[in-house]
């Protein structure tokens, strides 16, 4: 189960019992200001000040009351434990140099990747230090923590703004790819290539940092490199939940994001049928009227093949 701690300030922390003041429910622990549950969140207040989030979609609720701030010394307030694990992760900002946040950074990320139906697409963003605040006002961070409307909304004024790339990877071209390069060495491909076709065109201008958001160890991902002829190397970083550290990273989710929900749109409407983001039993379902009207050939237009979601949906479809 994931949770997520916050310690708002006392004006936000008002702002909070504010706006879950209809959801609000009993709670008799003696230490809890208020609880409230939304869906499957549970939010207690601590008279302690802290706020905890617990439940599936706890990340994305916690969201709407954090923000990147490039002033922000690192969001230490924020702490994120994966209890099923039993283990206790502090996010990692150790990795990365003091004043990170303010630098002028090109950063990548994608979307798509554990979705069955729709692309795999990449993006890199370049956020030079005196586009921060600009990326701030709009409302960029974490992808996860946004609505899908609000991130189609903040995608064209992000691209307005900042110089970006964008790999849209097909599910047709991904099955074609796939059998040579597994799920980690294309992204690793794919990020690599956004950065250095960003990095050309922002050139003679530098960034101070490349950040990605970490998806393999950074020895591995160079390994996957190794038949690359453009090479992004220094200086690189490597960060898991990169949209919190630098504003490039949460700009890259935001347009991968909407790249990957227009795609699904547009493959929705060719199929006649709605996709559903994800790898759910959805996903079998609507995978198995695909296999009917047109076998595997037809679905491997729409879905990425690879994935176990194919075979139930042969199980389903009788075939
Ligand atoms: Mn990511």
């Amino acid at each position: 189960m994931t949770q997520v701690v916050l310690k708002p300030d006392t004006a936000q922390l008002q702002a909070m019992k504010k706006h879950y003041q209809p959801q609000l429910i009993p709670n008799k622990n003696p230490y809890a200001a208020f609880t409230a549950k939304v869906g499957a969140v549970t939010i207690t207040a601590y008279s302690s000040g802290k706020v905890m989030f617990q439940g599936g979609g706890a990340e994305k609720e916690a969201g709407r009351w954090q923000s990147v701030s490039p002033t922000a010394s690192n969001s230490k307030s924020i702490k994120k434990t994966t209890t099923s694990k039993g283990k206790s992760a502090a996010v990692d900002t150790a990795k990365l140099p003091a004043g990170f946040a303010g630098w002028s950074v090109a950063g990548s990320d994608e979307v798509g990747n554990g979705s069955y139906f729709g692309p795999l697409v990449v993006c890199a963003v370049y956020a030079a230090k005196e586009k921060l605040p600009a990326l701030q006002k709009l409302g960029v961070k974490d992808s996860k923590m946004l609505t899908d409307v609000q991130i189609r909304q903040m995608a064209p004024a992000i691209m307005e703004l900042v110089p970006y790339r964008k790999l849209v990877v097909t599910p047709e071209k991904y099955n074609a790819v796939q059998p040579r390069y597994n799920a980690v060495h294309m992204k690793a491909v794919l990020h690599n290539q956004a950065l250095y076709l960003l990095l050309q065109e922002i050139a003679p201008e530098k960034p101070d940092g490349i950040l990605v958001d970490q998806f393999t160890s950074p020895a591995n991902y160079r390994n996957y490199l190794k038949d690359e002829s453009h090479k992004v190397t220094e200086p690189m970083y490597f960060v898991t939940k990169g949209e919190q550290y630098h504003l490039a990273v949460a700009a890259a989710s935001i347009l991968c994001r909407a790249s990957f929900l227009e795609e699904l749109e547009k493959e929705s409407a060719e199929a006649g049928l709605t996709l559903p983001s994800g790898a759910g039993a959805k996903s079998d379902q609507v995978a198995a009227r695909l296999i009917q009207k047109g076998g595997l050939e037809l679905l491997g237009n729409y879905a990425k093949l690879h994935f176990a979601n194919t075979q139930k949906a042969l199980k389903i479809a009788g075939k």
